[in-house]
């Protein structure tokens, strides 16, 4: 599976991708370690990285693209990848894409890790660290309190507080973040690769979330893989009981996939009550340039109201796509 991940500092984004790394056996790909590998490496591409750095520029797009399809053709990245961290623009979305398509490739899933701003406001300025540096015990003053304050449970250490930890500097932080990761949302959105987890409850539940997206985003890819397989076998004239049941089983999840694809018409009554959330929403995003909870309101609105306005555009299309798909076989 090839999943870009998503998320504000403090969602909690890195640790559902150590779990989805650990569960889906895929290698997590972020600029920062590919970067450090190579320039230890040596590479060429890890040469012209430290050049750049060494001059005190960025490292442009071309050499994090190559290292990161450099990566990708690494034996443990067969399965899939994560991407955490890049692209954070839609120009490095697009040469992702690009690169990916020449690679067959594409991504499949861009997730985004979802929490509102005022609990990554607390987890992020809440944040205490044991100052003992042999214990590293971690707190949190909303959430997960030291029994006596400002004093570490296991050792009676005193608490520190990360001056990057202060509220001004998290809000700019969070800024910062929601500037670079709106357009790519929009991005992956019109591809119709975007799902949404809430960030909020515990690790495991959140987990949970994620990972029946991605057995739901990934099924129909898994259906089509298979016909592909059974479509092959059967071109060697390979009629062997396994060839058969392959067929049998990407008819039935082509069947599955039909079948859900009728669902959303059954849905189509609740337009309207989607239009006038969408409207009653949208004055109110004017009316305050705050964020808050607003952005929730908003997303919301925006989601029901999405398939609306692009249903009546889609709904003849798949069906055509099924349709040739289903004459070529034949
Ligand atoms: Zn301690």
């Amino acid at each position: 599976m090839r999943i870009v991940l998503l998320g504000a500092p403090g969602s909690g984004k890195g640790t559902q991708s150590k779990l989805l790394i650990e569960k889906y056996n895929i290698p997590q790909m972020s600029t920062g370690d590919l970067l450090r590998a190579a320039v230890a490496a040596g590479t060429e591409l890890g040469k012209k990285a430290k050049a750049a750095m060494d001059a005190g520029k960025l490292v442009s797009d071309d050499i994090v693209l190559g290292m990161i399809q450099e990566r990708l053709n690494k034996p443990d990245a067969r399965a899939g990848f994560i991407l955490d961290g890049f692209p954070r623009n839609i120009p490095q979305a697009q040469a992702l894409d690009a690169m990916l398509a020449r690679m067959g490739q594409p991504l499949q899933l861009a997730l985004l890790v979802d929490v509102d701003s005022e609990v990554l406001m607390k987890r992020l300025t809440g944040r205490r660290t044991c100052s003992n540096a042999a214990c590293g015990a971690i707190y949190n003053i909303y959430f997960s309190a030291p029994k006596t304050q400002g004093k570490c449970d296991k050792c009676g250490s005193s608490l520190s507080h990360r001056s990057d930890d202060n509220e001004s500097t998290v809000r700019s932080r969070l800024q910062v973040y929601e500037q670079q990761t709106a357009p790519l949302v929009s991005y992956y959105k019109a591809q119709g690769k975007l799902r949404t987890v809430r960030g909020v409850g515990s690790v495991n539940e959140i987990f949970k979330n994620v990972t029946d997206i991605i057995e739901v985003q990934m099924r129909p890819l898994a259906a089509a893989m298979s016909a592909a397989n059974a479509a092959a076998a059967a071109k060697g004239g390979g009629t062997t009981p396994a060839a058969k049941a392959a067929a049998k089983a990407a008819k039935a999840a082509k069947a599955a996939k039909a079948a859900s694809a009728a669902k959303p018409a059954a849905k189509t009554p609740a337009k309207p009550a989607a239009k006038k959330a969408a409207k009653k929403a949208a004055p109110k995003k004017k009316a305050k340039p705050a964020k808050k909870a607003k952005p929730v309101v908003k997303k919301k609105a925006v989601k029901k109201a999405a398939p609306k306005k692009t249903k009546k555009a889609k709904k003849a299309a798949p069906k055509k796509k099924v349709a040739a798909k289903a004459k070529k076989k034949k």
